[in-house]
């Protein structure tokens, strides 16, 4: 038995409950087995062993009172993965489904993304089961008061530094900053995904959508391929995939459909980003609402149909394990040539084979959708140095970050005998510059 595999049996004995990160750490660890042959020392090191236990994990009550005075209570997590190359930073996600089985997958994702985007960031997840869905602004931001309010132990702009995720956008934010900011009397970058008022960049609330499309750009210009009326679908309708449509369009596509966790919608004649920011960010409306804008439009129930529609480009970023083999055989049979991952392990590892299989050009998240965080560490820059660049500066160092990280995915798959193969380039990349960190820094 190898030694990756050897760690994993492990984990699964230690850690058989958790099936998402269980699916995320097998899938890591077993294609870097070309470099653990070429690094035995890593075994000695227990490199595997300590690379997939968290540094820290904190779980915490979040008591709060909704507007009839009803208290409620929610189970809030950070785990704080690894900080061998910079302090802990990753998103906030609420969303019911929120437990430590995801955010340990996240946490762990996260480390080798913030490594790829050579930015000096260590890797974090947290979050909460707590539901904003039909919850008024104040109940929302009461719960993020008292959620910060055990958080903000735990954080700061030089230990770790959180951000959105599902269920956590500017406005979530502002509450939890403006509580951060209240706790420790100071004003410091400990959140990134800020307002621009108060220390937000230019360009972070576009910067995942857009960091996949220019990911995606990087890829379509190593084929060859010229993606110009092509059809594209997106799933979901948030901040990634929302931003991914409007760039998908600038750069010649056309997004025929988007979806909720409701249902998703279909317009051949393109799907308009303004109408789809009106409604979800701006309203906070159910994306149903569409149809009566677009009398081309057509509404259909159930989100894991979105991938029954023919397409040329699949861009799933709502959430993980929305494409399942079947979905990834309906959409092959369809002709799809290119999937990028906007959301996190959106793609079954059975999903992923398919595509891999069948030559369909794949982009795995860890590295397609590195462009939040990337232009979060953007941000942190910039309080840092207390100045802001403009949103020209930002979206070009944005776009050379994910040029940057296709060419080291590339490049690392190439050299360790994987051809084309993104999943496995960016999981070697990754891994390579975390555990040369630890190895360097002795046993810790
Ligand atoms: P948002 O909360 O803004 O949007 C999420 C979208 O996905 C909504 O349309 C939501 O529908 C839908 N969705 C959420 N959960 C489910 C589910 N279980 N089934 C079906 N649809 C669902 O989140 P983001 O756009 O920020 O994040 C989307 C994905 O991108 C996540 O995987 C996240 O981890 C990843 N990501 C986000 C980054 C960022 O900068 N925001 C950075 C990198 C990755 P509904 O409104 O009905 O809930």
């Amino acid at each position: 038995m190898s030694y990756s595999q050897r760690v994993y049996e492990e984990l699964k004995n230690k850690s058989a409950s958790e099936t998402e990160f269980l699916q995320a750490a097998e899938e890591i660890l077993l294609t870097i087995d070309p470099v653990l042959e070429k690094h035995p020392e890593f075994e000695k090191l227990g490199l595997l062993e300590r690379f997939i236990e968290p540094e820290r994990i904190v779980i915490f009550r979040v008591p709060w009172s909704d507007d009839s005075g009803q208290v409620h209570v929610n189970r809030g997590y950070r785990v704080q993965f690894n900080s061998a190359i910079g302090p802990y930073k990753g998103g906030l996600r609420f969303h019911p489904s929120v437990n430590l089985s995801i955010l340990k997958f996240l946490g762990l994702e996260q480390v080798l993304k913030n490594a790829l985007t050579t930015l000096a960031i260590g890797g974090a997840k947290g979050g909460s089961d707590f539901e904003s869905k039909g919850r008024s602004d104040s109940e929302v931001m009461r719960f993020c008061q008292s959620f910060m309010t055990e958080l903000s132990r735990h954080i700061g702009a030089d230990l770790d530094i959180p951000a959105g995720d599902i269920g956590v956008g500017p406005r979530e934010i502002g509450y939890l900053y403006g509580q951060y900011k209240r706790l420790r009397n100071e004003f410091t970058g400990a959140l990134t995904g800020k307002g621009v008022p108060f220390g937000g960049s230019l360009g972070r609330v576009e910067a995942t959508g857009y960091g996949l499309l220019f990911f995606m750009e990087a890829v379509f210009k190593q084929n060859s391929i010229n993606v110009d009326g092509m059809n594209v679908v997106i799933s979901g309708s948030g901040n990634v995939s929302m931003y991914a449509n409007d760039m998908a369009t600038k750069m010649g596509m056309k997004v025929v459909a988007m979806s909720d966790s409701d249902g998703y919608i279909y317009d051949p004649k393109g799907i308009n980003f303004s109408t789809i920011q009106e409604i979800k960010e701006v309203k906070r409306l159910r994306i149903s609402e569409y149809t009566k804008y677009s009398p081309s439009a057509e509404y259909y129930c159930g989100c894991k149909g979105i991938w029954n529609v023919k397409c040329d480009i699949a861009l799933p970023c709502a959430t993980q394990n929305e494409i399942d083999l079947c979905a990834a055989k309906k959409l092959i049979s369809n002709g799809v040539i290119a999937v990028g991952e906007g959301a996190n392990m959106p793609s079954t590892t059975e999903a992923i084979n398919e595509f891999l299989t069948q030559g369909v050009f794949f982009a795995p998240g860890k590295a397609a959708n590195a462009g939040g965080v990337a232009t979060s560490a953007l941000e942190m820059s910039q309080n840092s140095m207390r100045l802001f660049w403009t949103k020209e500066e930002v979206l070009k160092r944005l776009k050379e970050i994910m040029t940057g990280i296709h060419k080291s995915a590339k490049e690392s798959a190439i050299e360790y005998g994987y051809g084309y193969n993104l999943v496995a380039g960016a999981n070697i990349a990754g891994f390579l510059k975390v555990a040369e960190a630890m190895k360097a820094q002795g046993l810790v």
